[in-house]
């Protein structure tokens, strides 16, 4: 990175926010480590900071507040690990929900923090379509993308269809947030946009709840976050005791990266209610995405919802690769069932046809 100092800078402000000697707050911390909340002083974690709302399984609203230390111990912890990826040289576009969450509002703190330049565009399409947006990344020479993975395959698609070539643009780094995905499709987007991805992992409650490594692995913050799996290896993430409606799988500190981090590692598997039981196990739409990502004729899209007790999966492939589109989706179909045990309608159509045939 460039410069280390912005980050030190508004570090330091945040450590004596949070150090509890504002006249309004008269506790004191356990520990020397702001950081550590393990052991904070009761009541002092609780002062209201930002209103959000969540989506519960039953479809209801529910509402959020986040606490001041919460709030800003999120953003330091998504500030040490996107200084490793951005710098002060950095455009970067930040497409993620603002509306009633917390992601937006932080994402644009920690760009700021890391000394980059933010270009805040939301998920609304509303202001700013995607088309405006490949302009302004034209424009502006954005070098990196914050963003949902189907946004980015999405982006990348309209850009090709408007006879542009995502390889060729100035993004060299793309954050993928709001949505599990492979490394296989990852690496599918990042091939795309001739870029490196990288994913953050949080709630609508905790949008900072895991975070990337020099190695790409996603490691639990677990200085402030009491994590816990419902059922072994996989199961659904409880934070704090809280269900959170996702399924995932915890790696025990050193078994699943050998960075050294003393975190235990985490791996998103999409929402509890995408998965179905297999022969051994849950099976997620991850899973079943992996599987698909083997065929190379597919671009970046990937959709997969569970109808009737069966993944029901739409692929895209480009228009030359189009007329075996039935082919492959019959190939898909087999190796899901070989390699996962659970049934599969997969369709596969032309990427220039993506949004009619998701929507
Ligand atoms: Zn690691």
């Amino acid at each position: 990175m460039t410069t280390t100092t912005p980050i030190a800078t508004h570090y330091e402000q945040f450590l004596h926010l949070l150090s509890g000697d504002t006249e309004d707050s008269g506790a004191t911390r356990g520990t020397g480590d702001p950081r550590d909340t393990r052991d904070a002083a009761p009541g002092r974690d609780v002062l209201p900071a930002r209103y959000g709302e969540r989506i519960d399984a039953s479809g209801a609203t529910q509402a959020i507040v986040m606490s001041r230390d919460e709030w800003i111990l999120n953003q330091i912890d998504l500030t040490l690990a996107l200084g490793r990826l951005l710098g002060e040289d950095d455009v970067v576009v930040s497409a993620v929900p603002y509306e009633l969450s917390f992601i937006g509002a932080e994402m644009d703190r920690v760009i700021e923090m890391v000394g980059a330049s933010v270009i805040s565009v939301g998920t609304s399409r509303t202001i700013c379509p995607m088309e405006r947006l490949l302009a302004l990344i034209e424009q502006y020479q954005v070098t990196a993308l914050v963003c949902a993975p189907s946004f980015a395959a999405e982006l990348a698609s309209l850009a090709l269809a408007r006879g542009q070539r995502p390889q060729d643009s100035t993004i060299r780094t793309v954050v993928c947030v709001g949505e599990a995905s492979s490394t296989e499709r990852l690496d599918r987007i990042g091939a795309t946009w001739a870029a490196t991805t990288t994913t953050l992992y949080g709630t609508p409650a905790t949008p900072t709840a895991a975070v990337p490594c020099e190695h790409g692995a996603l490691h639990l913050c677990e200085h402030r976050l009491r994590a816990e799996a419902d059922g072994h290896p996989r199961g659904e993430l409880l934070l704090d005791g809280s269900p959170t409606g996702e399924l995932v799988e915890l790696r025990a500190a050193g078994s699943g990266c050998d960075c050294g981090s003393a975190n235990r590692v985490l791996v998103p598997l999409g929402s509890t209610a995408a998965a179905l039981p297999g022969p051994h196990g849950l099976i997620s739409a991850v899973d079943v995405e992996r599987i698909a990502f083997r065929q190379t004729a597919l671009t970046p899209h990937f959709a997969c919802t569970v109808q009737d007790g069966a993944f029901h999966v739409t692929c895209a492939v480009t228009e030359a690769e189009a007329p075996a589109g039935g082919a492959l989706a019959q190939a898909i179909r087999g190796e899901i069932g070989d390699a996962l045990g659970v049934a599969a309608e997969v369709t596969v159509v032309d990427a220039k046809d993506w949004s009619t045939a998701t929507s």
